[in-house]
């Protein structure tokens, strides 16, 4: 089987973990600073808090940014659940901005048109989280503008963007935003195994986020409250909770990072060999890339022309049967039952419902050959054909 993503671990890897194992500290060591700040150069960020998971991350960039009861955080639906559980967790209403089908990222006038409304019922967000999608930064200058315009805070979720670029800046420099979080799960650009990081350039913000990881604790003197009662003291100063990565997570962490542009250029490789291939079938068409955008392709996702929901369950099932393990990126956040328990309905993104069902996620990841790929694209022509021909 031909997995939709898969990590590539070297030795080097391998020797990093060992070594953390043999040192004194398992968690709470020198490595995860040391993670943190590779992470923050890299980027050019200021500031960089690892945790163990994006979804810790985008909670506590929620928190941080004072999200709470009452107020409203908007993201888009083609994205996984733990980009809007975000906002819930911190008992804020969440709602959607429909998404360009042709990159799959929320849309800038969507957005606009919503606020414009939102405005008028005094209903606007205090939060958006723009999410790049597979990898392609998001229109920032755009949400930049309307951030300013509608005073509104800005996460962007790089889950799936380490590694690219925004106006030949690298994701994560937080320049058009207020924070910026990424995930090292296995199937991402580069993995901790489980793990996460917020970037920012704000130090309030910065701390803030450090105070939310590890449960709203603080011994550093010059944020204390209280007088110290000696050298064990510590203080509780919020409602944090265990959101820490180990050391051994990060040295793994670390040690992807060395390959981090490796991985990345080579995904841009096999993304444009996929598009080649695809240039002489009209009826399946890769994502579009915007200017100004160099995507980290964490997914690589096609969409059939014509689909319906019935054409493409059956692509994607006849196209495992095959050993080809596609993938569809994303069910609307909203339909999931929990969401439409909160009232939402068919209907609210349309452009991301029908989107969702052209959608599939093609094998990519920097183990792939070429070979494999002649194959995929193969297979999946001969199964639409196949199946178009049964549909007449
Ligand atoms: C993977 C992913 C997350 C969650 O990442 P974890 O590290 O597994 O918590 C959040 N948002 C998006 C867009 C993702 O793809």
């Amino acid at each position: 089987m031909i997995p939709y993503g898969k990590q590539a671990i070297s030795q080097s890897d391998i020797d990093a973990v060992i070594e953390v194992l043999n040192s004194p500290w398992l968690t709470q060591g020198p490595k995860v600073p040391e993670f943190e700040s590779s992470v923050s150069r890299y980027c050019h960020a200021y500031y960089a808090t690892a945790v163990n998971s994006a979804t810790s991350a985008l909670h506590i960039a929620c928190l941080a940014l004072n999200v709470g009861h009452n107020d409203i955080v908007w993201t888009s639906p083609n994205s996984f659940v733990a980009s809007a559980n975000c906002a819930l967790y911190c008992g804020a209403k969440i709602d959607f901005v429909d998404i360009d089908s042709n990159t799959g990222n929320m849309c800038v006038h969507a957005l606009e048109s919503k606020l414009i409304t939102a405005r008028e019922n005094n209903a606007l967000p205090k939060v958006v989280i723009p999410v790049h999608f597979a990898g392609q930064p998001c229109d920032m200058d755009a949400l930049h503008k309307l951030s300013i315009e509608y005073n509104f805070k800005i996460i962007e979720d790089a889950s799936h963007a380490i590694g690219g670029q925004y106006k030949s800046d690298p994701i994560g420099n937080c320049q058009y935003s207020d924070i910026c979080i990424f995930s090292f799960h296995p199937v991402k650009i580069v993995t901790s195994a489980e793990g996460g990081m917020a970037l920012t350039n704000c130090k309030e913000l910065d701390e803030k986020l450090k105070l939310y990881r590890s449960h709203g604790i603080t011994a550093a003197p010059e944020l204390l409250e209280q007088d110290s009662d000696g050298p064990w003291y510590y203080e509780q100063q919020a409602l944090g909770f265990n959101y820490r990565m180990t050391d051994i997570h990060a040295a793994l962490g670390m040690s992807q990072l060395d390959q981090l542009n490796q991985f990345v250029n080579k995904r841009n490789e096999l993304a444009s060999y996929y598009d080649a291939l695809f240039t002489k079938y009209d009826e399946i068409n890769p994502l579009t890339q915007s200017d100004d955008v160099y995507s980290a392709y964490h997914l690589y996702v096609v969409r059939v022309a014509n689909s319906s929901p019935q054409l493409h369950r059956q692509i994607v099932t006849k196209l495992r049967a095959k050993n080809i393990f596609c993938h569809v990126h994303y069910i609307p956040i909203y339909l999931q039952p929990y969401y439409r328990q909160q009232g939402f309905e068919q209907g609210h993104c349309p452009n991301a419902e029908a989107y969702y069902h052209s959608a599939v996620t093609l094998p990519l990841f920097p183990e792939l050959t070429q070979q494999e790929q002649d194959y995929i694209v193969a297979t999946l022509v001969e199964t639409l054909t196949e199946l178009r021909n049964v549909e007449k």
